[in-house]
């Protein structure tokens, strides 16, 4: 089985950021049969509003990973929103437009729906690249001013139809995020955060489509066989499961 994992951090809060620990995770990776896994930072290492030179930080350990796996990682660009659109897009240009990087990974700065939302959303067009919304339940919780619900990622979806988005951690948004995004063609959710529930990743086939669940680990906070047997035990058909596990992936980054 050929695998794609769109959600992982191979440097978190600074554990894996010698070049032998890298090897480490490839070499574990490729056993499983990982192709590729997207490598979306260190994002929380600074707290929640890295300033301009921090993102960098976080950035520059992306390239240096990408660098180190030759081909086999991809990176994301870690952006606040709330720097405002010309420090953001200047990111985004040097990541995406300079190094390669194929996507954007928003975390917990502010909420999907905060106005600022709209300088990363256009760079997203202008670059061609698809926003990953770190998204989790926040019903009755005062952190959502600043974290996402999976509604909140939904209406950012419905507001920006021409930007691929992908919703992360299916098991924080649970039955009713996979009900919120019925019918937004132009998002996918990842597999990721939380331990395998029953149910969960059938019904998000079976409410969205076999086109929009994406498989993802959130490593190192999960190991790989948990995260892979999510899917492959899920009662799903062999193609279907090549469909969450690599192909889904590979069509949003053009691979
Ligand atoms: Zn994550």
């Amino acid at each position: 089985m050929r695998i794609i994992d769109i959600h992982t951090h191979p440097v978190f809060f600074n554990a894996g950021i010698e070049p032998a620990e890298t090897q480490l995770i490839m070499r574990r990776a490729r056993q499983l049969g990982f192709v590729h896994m997207i490598s979306l930072g260190d994002v929380l290492r600074f707290g929640r509003n890295p300033d301009e030179e921090q993102s960098r930080i976080i950035n520059d350990e992306t390239a240096e990973i990408m660098k180190r796996g030759r081909g086999f990682f991809i990176g994301f660009c870690a952006l606040n929103p709330l720097l405002g659109e010309k420090v953001v897009r200047r990111e985004v240009d040097r990541c995406v437009g300079g190094m390669g990087f194929r996507g954007i990974k928003l975390e917990v700065s502010c909420n999907a729906q905060h106005p600022a939302m709209a300088g990363v959303m256009r760079a997203a067009v202008e670059h061609d690249v698809p926003v990953l919304q770190h998204s989790w339940n926040q019903l009755n919780k005062r952190s959502r001013s600043y974290h996402s619900d999976p509604e909140d990622t939904c209406a950012l979806a419905r507001r920006w139809p021409n930007v691929r988005i992908i919703m992360a951690h299916l098991t924080g948004c649970g039955f009713r995020g996979i009900r919120a995004a019925r019918g937004l063609d132009n998002l996918v959710v990842d597999t990721s955060g939380g331990g395998p529930e029953a149910g969960l990743v059938d019904y998000a086939v079976e409410q969205l489509g076999e086109h929009r669940v994406v498989y993802g680990s959130d490593l190192p906070i999960r190991d790989l066989p948990t995260a892979v047997g999510r899917i492959t035990g899920a009662g799903l058909s062999a193609s279907t499961q090549q469909r969450l596990l690599y192909d889904n992936a590979a069509e949003l980054l053009r691979i």
